[in-house]
């Protein structure tokens, strides 16, 4: 773990806190847009509906007091609930490319655990030099903030794109929401098929394997699949008095232990082998030994080492099972009639959600159940070879982080990008800050922040971006 705990400081302060940038990401992240699950918040009260509603109008505001140029010039569609969708006409018809970001946050879970206060945007020195606190800081409202500033900057200097750019900014990503679907019907309707989608999921990683010693720009080309399974068991219940054998629980606890037993075959997928071929040239010793393995007569050995070298390692190498909600008995003297429990599988570039069913099937044998619950198959993997589009990003990368090594990667978690894969077959995923390992460990958790020059090296990526699109 690292220190979480960086000392407060004056530099900070006079250092970014009066950049106009700095001051619209503060806005941003004092709005409070934690998004309320559709599912589980179904029966919200009007007051969290007011409230919910309340915190996306204040984030609109400060977007338009902070962003006058880009709010006066581009056309707005609403798409569906707080997202917004804006166009800015480009020079020619030709393909448009499409910026991602998302308005919506995480709860701050324990805000005790919190340095500074998450919905204040403090800014203050952290363990990467003065910072921008606050939650959504990395996730996503760094990117949110550095596209409206980015297209600000260049309105402000009347340049037209080559090609239209829509901004695609949903309101319910971290649940799983609708609204970045509502986008995509959107263009879809309107015939626009995008060039490429950007959005968020790499960034300029530091300390991305031990002993590595440069930071990887991953720029994300697909993501994984997800399966949602339940396990059941039937049977008949009774007092807890007078217990059959083999019960109902125990047929469901007999299958979760025996899935923990048997991982699904490690799979090493080409964006995954590119990463780390990209990544030799930058570690040092014993680690460069063993990933110079994953080509030549080496690499089945490797890619099983890799399967069992932590959660990390073996998520990039294989579909991963993981056992959630297990339910039976209802009150302590009461054998369970049934019981229950979901397996979250998250799957690879290569496996099927078929594939997943027949897997744990076979797992489990007879005596449970399997019935798939939802999911959705990995995404398609986005062309990163010779490709013009992504040769692009990589040059941008290469110009305004030198001291980072662009690459393809494959995304563990989700984004809201896949959905946009109906309309385009170049989706890119990648935030562009530098990100130490302690800061991607305060996405999703607490002390997130991100730092004042990260924050204005993003700006200037996108300007290069939105500059470098060609007709
Ligand atoms: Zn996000």
């Amino acid at each position: 773990m690292t220190d979480h705990r960086p000392v407060p400081s004056r530099s900070a302060s006079e250092e970014g806190v009066d950049h106009p940038t700095v001051r619209a990401l503060r806005a941003a992240i004092a709005a409070p847009t934690i998004a309320r699950d559709a599912g589980t918040d179904a029966d919200a009260s009007a007051d969290l509906l007011a409230a919910e509603t309340a915190a996306f109008d204040r984030l609109h505001a400060a977007l338009a007091e902070h962003f006058p140029l880009l709010h006066g010039t581009l056309d707005l569609v609403r798409p569906a609930g707080h997202a917004l969708l804006f166009r800015w006409r480009g020079r020619t018809d030709a393909d448009p490319v499409v910026l991602m970001a998302h308005q919506d946050v995480v709860p701050i879970g324990d805000g005790s655990t919190w340095t500074y206060p998450p919905f204040a945007g403090v800014v203050a020195d952290s363990p990467e030099g003065p910072a921008i606190w606050g939650r959504g800081a990395l996730d996503d409202k760094g990117c949110l903030v550095a596209i409206c500033a980015a297209v600000e900057r260049l309105l402000g200097e009347g340049f037209v794109p080559q090609r239209d750019i829509w901004l695609s900014f949903g309101s319910d990503e971290e649940v799983m929401g609708i609204t970045a679907e509502a986008a995509v019907d959107h263009l879809r309707d309107a015939d626009v098929r995008p060039w490429f989608v950007l959005d968020e999921g790499g960034a300029v990683a530091a300390d991305a394997l031990p002993g590595i010693t440069a930071p990887m720009a991953v720029i994300g080309v697909s993501e994984k699949g997800l399966a949602l399974l339940e396990l059941r068991a039937e049977g008949r219940g009774g007092h807890a008095s007078t217990p059959a054998r083999n019960g109902p629980v125990v047929r469901v606890a007999t299958a979760i232990a025996a899935l923990d037993r048997a991982s699904m075959p490690v799979r090493l997928p080409e964006p995954s082998r590119e990463l780390l071929r990209r990544m030799i040239p930058v570690l040092s010793g014993p680690m460069r030994r063993a990933v110079s393995m994953v080509d030549g007569p080496l690499a089945p050995v490797f890619t099983r080492a890799l399967g069992m070298a932590g959660p990390e390692a073996s998520a990039m190498a294989r579909t991963s099972l993981a056992t959630t909600m297990i339910s039976g008995s209802p009150a302590p003297n009461a054998i369970a009639a049934s019981a229950s429990a979901i397996v979250n599988a998250r799957i690879v570039v290569g496996d099927t959600i078929a594939g997943v069913v027949r897997h744990v099937r076979r797992v489990v044998g007879s005596g449970v159940e399997v019935r798939v619950i939802g999911g959705s198959e990995p995404s398609p993997v986005s062309p990163y070879r010779d490709d013009p589009a992504f040769d692009l990003l990589e040059k941008l990368t290469n110009s305004v982080f030198p001291e980072a090594t662009p690459s393809p990667y494959l995304m563990l978690g989700a984004t809201d990008s896949r959905h946009f894969t109906r309309i385009c077959n170049r989706v890119y995923r990648f935030a562009p800050f530098p990100m130490s390992r302690a800061q991607r460990e305060s996405v999703h958790s607490f002390d997130e922040r991100l730092t004042v020059d990260g924050l204005l090296r993003g700006v200037e990526w996108y300007i290069a971006l939105l500059r470098g699109i060609p007709e």
